[in-house]
């Protein structure tokens, strides 16, 4: 099971592939604590792989990011 505070589906904002349609897959929980995080770990669901799949398959893209946290 891993710690999900959420997974949407947006453009992406930054780097190589900025604008390009991405299904985000964002992780709670940290152990380092930057000042400008914005994820709220406080918030999340216990998600297995099988279930993480199944929402991402719902979207049309096939890019994934990885966010958030550094799940344990
Ligand atoms: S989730 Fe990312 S931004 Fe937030 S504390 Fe961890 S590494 Fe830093």
């Amino acid at each position: 099971m891993k710690r999900i505070n959420e997974i949407f589906y947006s453009l992406q904002g930054e780097g190589r592939n900025m604008g390009r349609a991405a299904i985000f897959v964002r992780f709670s929980g940290c152990n380092l604590k930057c000042s400008f995080c914005d994820t709220d770990f406080a918030s999340y669901e216990q998600l297995d792989d099988e279930e993480i799949l199944r929402r991402i398959s719902k979207y049309p893209s096939r890019f994934v990011v990885l966010t958030g946290g550094e799940p344990s």
